[in-house]
């Protein structure tokens, strides 16, 4: 919640909120050095989990450098070499988002040092998949590395599926996340009928608090939205509550009280 103000923090606590997870993301801009990235591992891991708890959340956050700025590999092996000074802060679960975002070969490549690093650590694997080029592909790429890790698809959750990625990550042994946002990318409404069609089973929501158009209120809304349409408490409560509970709490750094 980096760019968000703390009155977010209070909508979400009195909307039932009582933890979150903040993953390491592109900011709107590229970072022109390592020592950018320095000082946001560290706002993540130190200022962040001190505004949260001003509202009673438990902040958590995942490290890495994002696809997106991952292009220059020499730039990206700087900022991974940081990473590893702030693993051991107590809130984090794990290296993420990483993932690709245009599929080019030297996102791939950071991609796979950033596996390793994970799998070096044995962290969690918080992982995006591309809006941009094809998602498909691209899903099928990332899932390619990571087998070709010793990490176990249960310590990894793919994030942004879609109706035509969530069969394949489910069908390989992933969790698989659906961040919502208002207008773009998965509404409520659109995760709703992806629970509809594919169940609960290691699938989940979460809410995009980005510096663009998203809504940190997202998951409440799509809790509504699976209500009006007579879903029982149990189902919301599973994709809402139980599930990323239950994959979080791998890390053991995870807690809701
Ligand atoms: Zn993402």
């Amino acid at each position: 919640m980096v760019s968000r103000t703390t009155d977010d923090y209070e909508r979400m606590a009195l909307a039932g909120c009582v933890a979150i997870t903040e993953p390491a993301f592109w900011a709107g801009f590229d970072r022109s050095s390592s020592q950018g990235f320095y000082d946001y591992f560290h706002q993540l891991t130190n200022t962040e989990p001190k505004r949260a708890a001003q509202f009673g959340i438990n902040h958590h956050c995942w490290l890495c450098i994002n696809p997106k700025e991952a292009e220059d590999t020499g730039f990206a092996r700087e900022v991974i070499s940081i990473i590893p000074e702030f693993l051991n802060e107590p809130t984090v679960l794990g290296i993420g988002e990483i993932g690709l975002n245009k599929n080019s070969k030297n996102e791939l490549l950071i991609l796979e040092e950033q596996l390793s690093l994970a799998e070096k650590h044995d962290r969690l694997v918080l992982v995006h998949t591309p809006h941009l080029e094809d998602k498909l592909k691209g899903t099928m790429l990332i899932m390619d590395a990571v087998d070709n890790t010793k990490i176990n698809p249960e310590r990894v959750l793919i994030d942004h599926v879609e109706e035509h990625t969530v069969g394949a990550v489910l069908a390989r042994g992933f969790w698989a996340g659906m961040t919502l946002y208002p207008n773009s990318k998965c509404t409520p409404q659109r995760a709703a009928d992806i629970i509809e069609m594919h169940g609960t089973d290691r699938l989940w929501i979460n809410s995009a608090g980005d510096w663009g158009p998203s809504d940190p209120l997202a998951v409440p809304k799509c809790r509504l939205e699976l209500a009006s349409r007579g879903h029982h408490d149990d189902t919301i409560n599973t994709i809402s509550y139980d599930n990323p509970l239950e994959f979080l709490s791998k890390s053991g750094r995870f807690a809701v009280e």
